[in-house]
């Protein structure tokens, strides 16, 4: 038996008998609010799980560095092990969310450019926004480390908008985190899935992720399983 090493809001993350090697199992766990609303909902994990791996290994294509070794089930994959950097990476293309709360902005409006922000992780400060100086004042990455997760983020955002675009769905933003790998080298890790991306069905503008549960809008899980399809069928 993998023993378990970390549990996170949505992810369990076991020791294999490699040091190097994570398996990590996605949860129905489904959370809003910092972790205030707490809902199981049926067969989340098994369906991010595949997305996310499909994900990583079509951005494997374009040399972007990431944490996924294999999926082993429907709700696990393999992972290599890296030293988390606490931040929440957001890439904007279209104004939403706490954007739009921030700036007044129109919901959906074009951005003429995509935005990278940092927050910090922390549930009790609510993830707080931080600035480059801010990060490196608190030692939590240094100028190198966040120039790079910059650029892989804005790499990630080309390689998702062209994805999506094949198959009809506009990628909103996302949030993305990284790793430091035992080479020290920056890759990219967590998971991207419709729990950490706004993706809206082009044609109709309907919500394909999580923010039908934020917003207490029905279920969910219609547009998770419309995205994981759409990709599987491109993917393939
Ligand atoms: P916002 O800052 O507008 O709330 O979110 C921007 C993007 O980042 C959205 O796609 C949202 O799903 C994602 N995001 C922001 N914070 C979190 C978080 O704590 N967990 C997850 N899974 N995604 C997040």
């Amino acid at each position: 038996m993998d023993k378990l090493v970390d549990s996170g809001k949505t992810k369990q993350l076991f020791q294999t008998k490699d040091k190097n090697v994570l398996k990590v199992h996605y949860t129905n766990h489904t959370t809003a609010g910092d972790g205030k609303r707490n809902e199981q909902i049926e067969n989340k994990g098994a369906v991010n799980n595949q997305i996310s791996s499909l994900i990583f290994q079509y951005l494997n294509k374009f040399d972007i560095p990431n944490h996924f070794i294999e999926q082993t089930s429907n709700t696990d994959q393999l992972n290599k092990k890296v030293n988390m950097i606490p931040l929440e990476v957001v890439v904007r293309n279209l104004s939403s969310g706490h954007f739009q709360k921030r700036f007044g902005t129109n919901n959906l409006q074009q951005l003429s450019k995509p935005v990278v922000e940092f927050f910090m992780k922390n549930d009790e400060l609510h993830d707080p926004m931080v600035n480059d100086l801010d990060v490196q004042a608190l030692n939590i990455a240094n100028e190198h480390q966040l120039s790079k997760m910059r650029d892989l983020a804005l790499k990630i955002n080309i390689a998702l908008i062209n994805l999506f675009k094949e198959i009809n769905i506009t990628l909103v933003d996302f949030k993305v985190e990284f790793g430091i790998d035992e080479s020290n080298h920056i890759i990219l890790a967590d998971e991207i899935s419709p729990d950490s991306c706004r993706l809206i069905d082009t044609d109709t503008k309907e919500s394909l992720d999580k923010d039908v549960f934020r917003k207490n809008e029905g279920n969910m899980m219609k547009g998770y399983y419309k995205v994981l399809h759409k990709l599987q069928k491109e993917l393939a």
